[in-house]
């Protein structure tokens, strides 16, 4: 079986727990103005099969220290799950971690074979997420509370001015976050451009012009969650 990646290599304790092992799978069906991945969004990065990958992955083994494993992030890996499914099912010992959007059919299929999974959950608000993403918050949600349900999750909110940070956002994360059993953490990524460089460098315009969010506001949010005893953390 084939799998598309368009980058791949080593990372400490940024793509789940330890020294990874990050592959980054080419294609996405959101299209984030801020994406720090553009070359990523389509699918056009390089092919393995996935035999190849997997000695790749038994070779790495020894490099997994402090809790590490594997990380399949994007783009947005689970649109490729056959293919991860199969590295997964191939590896019985190595811990295995997603980074996804959970908007896609597949999510949960490969989510409940991980031992990490990191979501960015963007906005509680469908209309403004469907505008700016493209995704579709009943599905995001649905796979959330699923997944919640049987193992505990990283929820990441990329914080964004003039797209996620204001007050209606904040009521509506909240209300979402205690609608769940409470098998979660919470980390607010504030806005960054670690994207802008390479939108220019494809010939895309990049078009988030007002996107920081100041220390005032990542402190609401951080304040509102914890009194609704909503776990905060870093990483
Ligand atoms: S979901 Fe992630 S990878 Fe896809 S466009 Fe948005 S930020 Fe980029």
């Amino acid at each position: 079986m084939k799998i598309n990646i368009f980058e791949k290599g080593f990372n400490y304790s940024q793509d789940g727990p330890g020294n990874r092992l990050v592959y980054h799978l080419s294609g996405c069906n959101m299209v984030c103005p801020w994406c720090s991945n553009p070359e990523g969004m389509n699918k056009n990065g390089k092919e393995y099969e996935t035999d190849e990958i997997i000695r790749e992955i038994k070779s790495s083994a020894p490099m997994f220290f402090d809790g590490g494993g594997v990380t399949f992030t994007g783009g947005e890996c689970t649109l490729q799950s056959e293919a991860i499914c199969e590295i997964i099912n191939s590896l019985n010992d190595i811990s295995f971690c997603i980074e996804s959007n959970a908007d896609t059919p597949d999510f949960l299929y490969v989510a409940e074979k991980c031992d990490t999974v990191i979501v960015d959950y963007k906005s509680p608000i469908q209309d403004r997420l469907k505008l700016v993403t493209g995704g579709n918050l009943a599905t995001i949600e649905n796979n959330l509370r699923q997944i919640e349900k049987i193992k505990h999750i990283h929820i990441r909110i990329p914080l964004i001015h003039s797209f996620n940070d204001d007050d209606e956002s904040l009521e509506g994360f909240t209300e979402f976050f205690n609608s769940l059993n409470g098998n979660f953490d919470v980390e607010i990524l504030p806005y960054h451009e670690y994207g802008r460089e390479k939108w220019l460098k494809l010939g895309k315009e990049y078009t988030v012009n007002d996107g920081y969010v100041n220390k005032e506001t990542i402190k609401k949010f951080v304040d509102k969650f914890r009194l609704n005893s909503i776990k905060v953390i870093k990483t």
